[in-house]
């Protein structure tokens, strides 16, 4: 049933959390032309280099997975079987595993580029059916400390800006993010809102000098791991001169006395020493601050991934909540996601603690509520494996077997070594995946085709609760089949048939949008057909409400939490990642390029990205090269407590002295481990997100 020729639909990039809106044409004989859509409201017809070639990836077939594979034993090479032994086989494993070891031997690892569709069932199936709540994602890596620190200061998992805000603000904040490269139509706003109004001012927090920080008025580039200190200080700075916003502080908040009394703890002039800036540039940064009308601070990973990542959100929240500076247009947190459906994920509860619709799996009422609209088995009290300990469970025994969705683990998490060992003892590990690229291949038992992008339907949701339709426009190669398809086929094989007998997407939608209703994220008006004829709409989204959804929250200074106050938290500035010592001095930092996405799975097969950066390599000062006798270009070792990596040194002023940075996509390249960044990474998690501190390992670097 192939369409052919001039058949054009509009659909959103599946990179990035930006979603920006794309238009395909099939131009017959396996030809796609795409450009990006004028219509679409987050993009505007703009597309980065990533979603300017995104076609090649669905044109180019060579890697793709068509047929279910299995092997019975390590020893084996995989092997062609039907779709109905694979799921069969793989149903009667989990079954002897579940009976014998109990349902917490099994678990999920699926990925923030999933559907929500496909996440939905997934989550049903292991809390609902299988009685367990081990499914993690890949955002775990990603968002979840934004995500508790959204909870702990607003009540509620969510964002409370829109992307329109941008050209509203006046006072860009961008705190440990690289927009220009990793989200880069964001910035295109940005810049050209900058460069129609030279008065806006942009302050970028950043141990590199990006291309961001290249832009920015004000550049602090901070000592790694020293953000709660700043922002202590710049809220010190804000008390003390009064332009705080009382009015706000009183009726809308709670916690602003301990928060007031923390930051005053430390002067202004030790943070700036202790974040390796000067005092005056902190003071600049609560000036520009203080005159904005509109105060839109920007983060990524760098506040995320690590060991303090909650309390990094949560002390830069705290900055709109003493200025009042949220919920009014140009205003608020803005933590822009790294994934394109991680927060579709998270609407339907697709984590280890949540619940469908931002509902928490350790409140005994909205288990019983979830276990009610299921009317499947009762949901487990205990919080699931998260990502980084599911793959500990499998290497000490707990977890027995594995299901991995739409990810590549085996490149991505840290302490990479460790996530080999579990893998290595895992008892069965299935691996579902659109490419024979995946890393994670070598350990899989049984493999299991997916359709790609363009090859479903179903929906996404951007950074700015943006939920976009997504529909199909070509038949998966082979047997391949949409992943929320291979659930409910094995949900069969697992005699749960009967509540997971859905005709469509449309139908899993539908159930999740019902699961919605009376929560803060209801969409319980929204279905396929409005999101068809509307194309995106953002949520919370009821029939009495405005016909695009909300764009932006607590504009009436009600938040979620149940005195309906938003609350500032007293914070800490210590940080606690790994030591340095004199064996391992320096600090190791990881990101992403503009051109590559994640592992490389896409992005690696095409030649245009791939002419931008296709090899890791280490950014390292030049006084730390001088005294390592390191010279530009050189082959070095990357040494950590850990393990090692071997790439080229490339020494640049953009990065301070003591810190190195190495690019985290790589895996093995020619079969040697050698350039896999996440050798080096260390196992450390946020206690409260439990997401990793991919930004701060202690490593020595060598000539090699
Ligand atoms: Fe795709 Fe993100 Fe680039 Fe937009 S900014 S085209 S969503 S990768």
């Amino acid at each position: 049933n192939k369409r052919h020729s001039n058949n054009s639909v509009k659909s959103t990039c599946s990179y990035c959390g930006v979603g920006c809106g794309v238009v395909v044409t099939d131009l017959g004989d396996g030809k796609l032309a795409l450009e990006g859509d004028k219509d679409h409201p987050s993009s505007k017809g703009m597309l980065c280099s990533k979603g300017m070639n995104l076609h090649y990836t669905v044109m180019d077939k060579s890697d793709r997975l068509m047929y279910p594979e299995m092997r019975f034993n390590r020893g084996m090479p995989l092997q062609r079987v039907s779709w109905d032994n694979a799921l069969e086989r793989t149903a009667a494993i989990f079954k002897t595993f579940i009976e014998k070891y109990g349902p917490d031997s099994v678990g999920f690892y699926v990925s923030g580029q999933c559907l929500t569709e496909e996440y939905y069932v997934i989550n049903k199936l292991i809390k609902g059916f299988i009685g367990s709540n081990n499914i993690d994602t890949n955002s775990r890596l990603c968002m979840s400390s934004a995500v508790v620190g959204y909870k702990l200061t607003l009540g509620e998992d969510s964002v409370p800006v829109c992307y329109d805000d941008i050209e509203l603000a006046d006072c860009f904040f961008v705190t440990g993010a690289n927009p220009a490269w990793c989200h880069p139509i964001i910035w295109r706003r940005v810049e050209a809102h900058k460069q129609a109004n030279p008065d806006v001012k942009i302050i970028v927090v950043d141990p590199r000098k990006t291309q961001t920080a290249s832009q920015a008025d004000l550049h602090l580039q901070i000592n790694p791991g020293t953000d709660i200190t700043l922002y202590n200080a710049i809220g010190r700075i804000l008390i003390e001169r009064e332009w705080i916003d009382n009015e706000f502080i009183e009726n809308h908040t709670n916690g602003f006395e301990a928060y007031k009394e923390i930051v005053f703890q430390r002067s202004v002039r030790e943070a700036a020493r202790i974040c390796g800036v000067r005092e005056t540039d902190i003071r600049w940064a609560a000036e520009y601050i203080r005159w904005s009308k509109g105060f839109l601070s920007m983060w990524t990973m760098g506040l995320n991934q690590s060991v303090v990542g909650v309390n990094k959100n949560i002390a830069l929240i705290d900055l709109h909540l003493i200025t009042g500076k949220i919920g009014k247009e140009g205003n608020g947190p803005f933590s822009l996601t790294g994934q394109p459906n991680a927060m579709g994920g998270r609407e339907v509860g697709g984590l280890a603690n949540m619940l469908p619709a931002h509902r928490d799996l350790l409140n005994p009422e909205h288990r019983n509520e979830v276990e009610v609209f299921w009317g499947g088995t009762k949901i487990s009290d205990k919080s699931g494996f998260t990502a980084t300990e599911m793959f500990d469970a499998l290497a000490d025994g707990r977890m027995k077997a594995i299901w991995i969705v739409c990810t590549n683990p085996l490149v991505s998490l840290p302490d990479i070594k460790r996530v080999e060992k579990g893998l290595e003892n895992a008892r069965f590990v299935v691996v579902q995946d659109i490419s024979r690229r995946s890393d994670t291949l070598a350990y899989a038992d049984v493999v299991l085709p997916a359709a790609g992008w363009l090859e479903k339907e179903g929906t996404m949701t951007n950074s700015e609760r943006r939920i976009t339709y997504l529909p199909k426009m070509l038949d998966a190669p082979g047997e391949a089949l949409p992943d929320t398809e291979i659930i409910n086929r094995f949900a069969e094989k697992m005699g749960f048939g009967e509540f997971f007998n859905y005709n469509s997407s449309s139908e899993v939608y539908d159930e999740h949008s019902k699961s919605t209703k009376g929560t803060n994220i209801d969409i319980t008006a929204l279905n396929y057909e409005i999101l068809k004829e509307k194309r995106s709409v953002q949520w919370p989204f009821k029939r009495n409400n405005a016909d695009f959804g909300t764009k932006r929250l607590f504009e009436d200074n009600q938040f979620f939490t149940a005195d309906k106050r938003a609350k500032i938290h007293a914070i800490p500035d210590s940080n606690h990642s790994e030591e340095l010592d004199a064996d391992f001095p320096l600090i190791l930092t990881t990101g992403r390029i503009r051109d590559q996405w994640h592992t490389m799975t896409k992005t690696g097969k095409v030649n245009k990205l791939n002419q931008h950066i296709d090899q890791p390599y280490l950014e390292i000062h030049p006084k730390d090269a001088d005294s390592r006798k390191i010279s530009e270009g050189q082959v070095v070792d990357v040494i950590t407590r850990r393990g090692e990596a071997r790439v080229k040194a490339k020494i640049t002023t953009d990065i301070k002295q003591g810190v190195c940075f190495m690019p985290m996509h790589f895996g093995k390249i020619l079969g040697s481990d050698f350039g896999r960044t996440n050798n080096l990474t260390n196992s450390l998690v946020d206690p409260r997100s439990k997401e990793p501190d991919f930004k701060f390992s202690a490593v020595e670097v060598k000539a090699h």
